[in-house]
């Protein structure tokens, strides 16, 4: 990862037009999730009080107010349910086609469904039952200003792609 800035705005475009989040520890609560992605894991928020898991992770159990919580991994294989292709007029950033798709993670996972964008996919293919793998990805570096000093704050995200057959 070497980028600086945000490639995509070309200077074009205001910085808040951004799309992808501040991940350093700085700037978001649940820093740890991006960790995780960069060590390659897939994982949520688990309450410790009362076993709530929530997806997307949280800073606060959303069923006991509790701030105890700790990060579990989620299956990074699942099946598709349903998709959707948009072809045309994806937004600012990303290129078409913009695949989604709801994926179950199977009876066993703690989170057993959730909707994830499709990469490495051409148009058309994707279809109800297909196997869909967790991946992630690099995304443009983020200058970040700690205590006066300005360092690039890496970043990642994830996604899910067609498993190899
Ligand atoms: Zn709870």
């Amino acid at each position: 990862m070497g980028f600086t800035g945000i490639p995509f705005l070309e200077n074009k475009y205001p910085v808040t037009m951004d799309v992808w989040p501040m991940e350093a520890r700085e700037f978001n609560k649940i820093y740890e999730f991006y960790d995780n992605l960069k060590a390659g894991r897939f994982t949520t928020t688990k309450c410790k009080k009362c076993g709530h898991v929530a997806y997307p992770p949280r800073i606060l159990c959303p069923e006991c107010y509790s701030e105890e919580l700790e990060y579990i991994d989620l299956p990074k294989k699942g099946k598709v349910m349903v998709c959707t292709e948009q072809l045309r007029g994806v937004p600012l950033g990303f290129e078409a086609p913009l695949v989604h798709a709801w994926i179950d993670l199977g009876a066993n996972s703690p989170v057993k469904r959730i909707l994830s964008r499709i990469i490495n996919c051409p148009a058309g293919q994707l279809k109800e039952g297909d196997e869909v793998q967790f991946v992630v990805f690099d995304v443009p570096a983020h200058p970040i200003e700690i205590k006066k000093e300005t360092k690039m704050a890496e970043r990642v995200f994830f996604a899910f792609e067609p498993a190899a057959k």
